[in-house]
């Protein structure tokens, strides 16, 4: 296997899910890795997280794609209904057309189901050391090899260095040095609910987002059905960083006010929403610098409008473990080969998540244009439109 023998581990900063993922990848091809996360524990936030079917595509070539299958939902359709009058804006199957369309499913689960099942994956694996409380403060590429340094003062010596610590990256600083992230001037709450606690009548297997102006609320089953996931976004210029605040309600009912009742039921029944004020960047041509590379949202973060950070994360990590393999003696000229491989079709998912979201929180007239566009699109129209995401990487 490329890579073993007792070489020095790749070093990874960040546990979430693009850095488990990136962990376990690497492993797969022999190679030893040692990753580091902040927090005192692996946890991601509760809430859902959706799977286009190019995800599933590279899980399976590194056998997990089961496993995150077992806790999924399948929905059996996506729709996207005016918020304002609750009509039927299209509708786009997701069962036998979708799967014969794209060779894979389309799937919904819940952010600590998927990355639970990275984490086991990597806690299987006798070349993947994990280690929590250790925050990455900053790195030296010695021309041989990485010494990170820890901020309680430890160092950590590698044959490279991936930076997986999200939107707010340390390591992306040194690397790009673009600043801070973006802020879009759109936030988004967040709530899980369990089955039992959603009216019946309100309860619905599919997709469902409801475009306003300057809103949308999506829903969907998690968890085999278990519990329901909401996401109500809005404009506004309240920046906070992080992922996990509490959001005020009246703020919420602001923007929703005067929507259709299904839309304002559903809300209603939500007693605490978690925040997430939604930033992303400018896409970059290069996130590699010798031995020390990016990867998720540490470089290419995108607004959640496509629902692909979390596959985009996926999709770079099977292929970085994938280009390391061919390379395992030169990992400059592997993490390079990565970057050139991917920054396009990221650099495209940034900028059309923008164009998606305009177009759910359009008003007026350019929500009327949207609605005659999209109402008299067929299902194959529908999946031509996004053929060149499902059908890649
Ligand atoms: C509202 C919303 C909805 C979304 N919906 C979807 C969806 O439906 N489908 C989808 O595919 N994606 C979705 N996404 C995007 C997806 O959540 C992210 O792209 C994905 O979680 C990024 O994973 P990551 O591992 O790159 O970064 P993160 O999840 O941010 O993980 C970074 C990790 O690094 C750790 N860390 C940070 N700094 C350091 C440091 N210095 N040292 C050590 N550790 C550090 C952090 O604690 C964290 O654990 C959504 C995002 C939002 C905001």
């Amino acid at each position: 296997m490329a890579g073993t023998n007792g070489s020095a581990p790749i070093l990874i900063s960040g546990g979430g899910i693009g850095g488990l993922i990136t962990g376990y990848a690497l492993a797969r091809q022999g190679f030893p890795v040692r990753l580091f996360e902040q927090s005192p524990e692996f946890r991601e936030v509760g809430a859902g997280i959706q799977l286009g079917p190019n995800i599933f595509r590279v899980l399976e070539k590194i056998g997990l794609k089961d496993a995150v299958l077992a806790d999924a939902h399948r929905p059996p359709a996506q729709e996207m209904r005016d918020a304002l009058t609750g009509k039927l804006i299209v509708r786009i199957p997701l069962e036998e057309a979708f799967f014969q369309r794209f060779g894979e499913p389309y799937a919904v689960t819940h952010r600590a189901d998927i990355h639970g099942t990275f984490l086991k994956a990597c806690q299987n694996s006798n070349l993947v050391t994990l280690e929590t409380s250790r925050r990455v403060d900053s790195f030296e590429d010695t021309g041989k090899g990485v010494t990170v340094t820890l901020e309680n003062g430890q160092k950590a010596e590698g044959r490279a260095l991936i930076g997986c610590d999200g939107m707010w990256s340390k390591i992306r600083e040194r690397i790009v040095g673009d600043g801070k992230p973006r802020v879009s001037g759109h936030i988004a709450y967040r709530a899980v609910l369990k089955r039992e606690d959603v009216p019946k009548d309100l309860w619905r297997p599919e997709v469902v987002l409801w475009a306003g102006p300057r809103t949308h609320l999506v829903h969907y089953p998690l968890r085999r059905g278990e519990l329901y996931n909401l996401v109500a976004v809005f404009h506004s210029d309240h920046y906070e960083e992080g992922w996990n605040a509490e959001g005020s309600k009246d703020l919420l009912w602001q923007h929703f006010k005067g929507q259709c009742p299904e839309v304002l039921r559903m809300l209603e029944r939500i007693e605490t929403w978690r925040m997430w004020v939604l930033c992303d960047r400018e896409p970059v041509k290069n996130w590699t610098l010798g031995r020390v590379t990016l990867l998720g949202d540490a470089a290419h973060p995108m607004l959640q409008y496509l629902a692909q950070g979390a596959c985009m994360a996926t999709e770079d990590a099977v292929l970085l473990a994938e280009k390391a393999r061919a390379h395992p003696d030169d990992l400059p000229a592997a993490f390079n080969a990565y970057t050139q491989d991917r920054y396009l079709r990221t650099a495209r998912v940034q900028i059309m998540a923008r164009v998606y979201g305009d177009f759910y929180h359009a008003r007026g007239v350019t929500a009327e244009l949207r609605d005659i566009t999209l109402s008299g699109r067929t299902p194959q129209q529908s999946y031509d439109g996004i053929a060149w995401l499902y059908g890649g990487p």
